[in-house]
């Protein structure tokens, strides 16, 4: 009988927040959608696409488009089909077997997975107590473990806190290990690397359309890097890694600055907004919430009693995402932000956060 090997066996496919809730603030994704004038372009071109095609390998316009955003060169630029696929190619190629990488603790979760799953050794470094990152801990615990990778995102999912420019730097100079920076959530906050990502011989800046851009449908991530880095990663990636609709989608709305930034702009009105009301929230709960301030577009929550207070929300039709005792929060709308806020202030009052 033919049997799975060990690395594969025990592993279940990913599964979202199942049932239908009505507020939905559990996958950090935008909650904007795309104007009409907008979609009725993307209509236009999608219909003009050459389906019959293969895509372009390179993705020479979304890459313009990407690059011209961000000021910077596109030949520092690979596509991936979501920053997803960016993650696994650098961990399955920038690594040989049995060769270590070091994540943080807490992270975003698919580093660890991504690296199981390339057969390399995944070590690990706790972040203090306070949950921010000591760069001396990390500079120390990668040279003993010769470690030959550091994946880490900036400002952090799931704890919403950033590391300053400054501390990164520090840490990239200070290390012989490729540092793959994941900035993801960098357009919440100021301190990208992204300009002066050609400095450094081992750095590999990861961003991404589906967060403040809301494209997450598209799956659309940008490696940004050395042209020597840049080199090897399409070198690596497979040919047709992006499909054509979304270089052609993506394109377009990278074009809109106006758009962007508009869209920018509300995201950060909803996420300040939320930390104002969780604050106060706090404020009337001593000692049973604790908010953390936040540099992305949710907000990481510790409450007393996670558990219930997440199967409270359910209850109401407002999906979080829990984190053991934890929960993380995205800013949504003002009308999903005031029907959370309003059951998540119920279930406190009625006693839920303390069991
Ligand atoms: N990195 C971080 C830190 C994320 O939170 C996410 C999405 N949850 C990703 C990468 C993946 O993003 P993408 O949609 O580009 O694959």
């Amino acid at each position: 009988m033919y049997e799975l090997n060990e690395k594969v066996r025990s592993l279940t496919p990913y599964e979202p927040i199942s049932g239908k809730y009505p507020v939905r603030l559990d996958a950090n994704e935008s909650f904007l959608s795309l104007p009409e004038e907008l979609r009725e372009e993307i209509g236009r071109a999608v219909s003009r696409a050459a389906f019959q095609r293969y895509p372009d390998p390179l993705a020479g316009k979304v890459t313009e488009a990407f690059a011209d955003f961000y000021g910077i060169s596109p030949s520092l630029v690979t596509v991936g089909n979501g920053s997803d696929e960016l993650l696994y190619l650098l961990t399955s190629t920038m690594l040989m077997r049995g060769e270590s990488m070091l994540v943080l603790e807490p992270d975003f979760s698919m580093y660890r997975f991504y690296g199981s799953l390339s057969e390399v050794e995944v070590v690990s470094c706790p972040k203090r107590e306070d949950l921010t990152i000591d760069v001396d801990e990390v500079i120390r615990r990668a040279k003993e473990a010769n470690a030959r990778l550091i994946l880490f995102s900036n400002p952090c999912n799931p704890t919403s806190l950033g590391l300053p420019r400054q501390e990164v730097r520090r840490l990239v100079r200070s290390v012989e290990a490729l540092v793959v920076l994941d900035e993801a959530y960098m357009d919440f906050w100021d301190q990208s690397l992204l300009p002066q990502v050609e400095e450094y011989e081992n750095l590999v800046i990861l961003r991404t359309c589906s967060k403040a851009l809301g494209l997450a449908s598209l799956r659309l991530g940008f490696a940004v890097a050395n042209r020597r880095l840049t080199a090897a990663l399409r070198a690596v990636k497979s040919p047709y890694n992006v499909n054509s609709l979304s270089q052609t989608v993506g394109a377009l709305v990278l074009r809109e600055k106006e758009w962007a930034s508009y869209a920018l702009g509300q995201i950060l009105a909803s996420r300040d907004e939320l930390q104002a009301a969780l604050d106060s929230l706090a404020a009337e709960f001593p000692g049973q919430l604790q908010v953390y301030r936040s540099c992305t577009n949710f907000i990481f929550l510790k409450p007393a009693g996670a558990a219930g207070l997440f199967e409270g929300l359910l209850e109401a039709g407002v999906a979080v995402r829990r984190m053991g005792e934890f929960l993380r929060v995205t800013a949504g709308s003002q009308e999903e932000n005031r029907r959370f806020l309003e059951a998540f202030r119920s279930l406190f009052r009625e006693g839920r956060a303390a069991e």
